[in-house]
């Protein structure tokens, strides 16, 4: 299958890897929309929240949300998770992901 981020879960196409656990990768979001941009992706192929029913997978992923806020200081600051679904929803790239931005005011701006 021709998917970007089945190519970088599977280290055949380079990004910024920040965290790393057996089901997921998180790596630098390539068009950062604030300081801290990072996509959490399963390293298993679902294209999206719709077609993955795996709660361990998903629990993994808000995990790693934590994870990551707590290494990177800013749990107590705040920080955004969002899982954009189909076109309205604003996903572009077909397999799950989960945004994790932080580092500037995000509120009441859902763009
Ligand atoms: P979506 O719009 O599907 O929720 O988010 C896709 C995200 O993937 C976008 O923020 C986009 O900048 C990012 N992206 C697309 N292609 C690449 C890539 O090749 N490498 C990285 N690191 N991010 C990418
Ligand atoms: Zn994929």
């Amino acid at each position: 299958m021709d998917c970007i981020f089945c190519k970088i879960a599977q280290k055949k196409m380079n990004a910024t890897v920040v965290h790393e656990t057996q089901s997921i990768i998180a790596i630098k979001d390539i068009h950062p929309q604030a300081p801290t941009h990072l996509l959490i992706i399963p390293k298993k192929h679902y294209s999206t929240l719709l077609d993955c029913a795996d709660r361990e997978l998903l629990a993994d992923m808000l995990e790693a949300a934590k994870t990551l806020a707590k290494d990177l200081g800013v749990d107590s600051k705040g920080f955004r998770t969002i899982i954009n679904t189909n076109e309205e929803g604003g996903q572009t790239v077909f397999h799950l992901h989960m945004h994790f931005i932080a580092g500037r005011p995000l509120m009441g701006k859902m763009g």
